[in-house]
């Protein structure tokens, strides 16, 4: 599978001189199966370049997971060129957990006084599928669901082909426990051993004092956690709205020291906008 990030950033775009080298869209990722079909996890602002993307390539269907409905993982759907062609089908997976479908919530935010274009302009055909099991197929995909430990409940994922285990842990606190969230432990043997684990590293410790319970993590807890679980790499994710490339860059040296100093051979790297990998 090819696991690309058209958006790293957390809570709300960001543009500027500061973040050139990381990007400022929001949450959107694509992970293309080795039959060439596309999976998108989340619609943040960053889902606004994949749908042009999609557009030139001429690629008409695409399944779509979410991981929660906070603003920064849906603020890009209205602008998903897509959804305005009927000759386009987009697979909605959603979970008894969540309880609403993303056509739910977008109808919600595509309506007066929010928004110009109306939800009857979506022309693309939108099929919604409810998972009930602990795991579930997409195209040539094993899915399996893990709830967050995030305010408003919501969905990590780890997804499976031929062997190959990537794991998508954003908006996730490992140093809280909210309402429908998992152990830390339970994080732990769900990322065990995969070849690629994303997580959130919205703070610092520092921040950390003033955060905690808001529903992110820190970049420490992220590594401990990957170390732990004994993954091969390490994607920071979910980048503060302040975080500079050169803050960022610290955060990821900083990372390196440490695995370095525990002589583990866990690659650590922070996601940035465009960049991509075969696993
Ligand atoms: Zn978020
Ligand atoms: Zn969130």
């Amino acid at each position: 599978m090819i696991i690309r990030c058209w958006g790293a950033r957390g809570s709300i775009p960001v543009s500027g001189k500061d973040f050139i080298r990381y990007g400022g869209d929001t949450a959107c990722m694509e992970i293309r199966s080795e039959n060439d079909e596309v999976l998108i996890i989340d619609a943040g602002s960053g889902i606004r370049n994949l749908g042009q993307r999609l557009i030139t390539e001429e690629k008409h269907s695409a399944a779509l997971l979410m991981t929660h409905f906070h603003w920064d993982h849906i603020l890009g759907f209205p602008f998903f060129k897509p959804l305005y062609h009927e000759s386009y089908h987009l697979e909605n997976h959603g979970s008894l957990a969540v309880r609403r479908t993303i056509m739910e919530i977008i109808n919600g935010i595509m309506a007066p006084p929010f928004f110009p274009v109306h939800i009857e302009d979506i022309r693309a055909q939108i099929h919604y599928r409810e998972w009930e099991e602990e795991s579930f197929s997409v195209y040539s995909f094993i899915v399996e669901p893990i709830a967050l430990s995030h305010p408003n409940r919501g969905n990590g994922y780890k997804i499976t082909e031929n062997g190959k285990k990537f794991v998508f842990l954003t908006d996730n606190e490992l140093g809280y426990r909210h309402e429908n969230g998992w152990r830390y432990e339970d994080y732990r043997e769900f990322s065990r051993n995969a070849d690629l684990l994303v997580h959130d590293a919205e703070y610092t410790e520092d921040d950390y004092q003033k955060t905690k319970g808001w529903g992110h993590s820190t970049y420490k807890d992220a590594l401990q956690l990957a170390l732990d679980a004994g993954v091969r790499r390490l994607w920071l994710f979910h980048h503060h709205q302040e975080r500079s490339d050169d803050d960022i860059d610290r955060m990821v040296l900083e990372c390196r020291e440490i695995i370095k100093s525990r002589n583990a051979s866990l690659e650590c790297f922070a996601m940035y906008q465009g960049m991509e990998i075969t696993l």
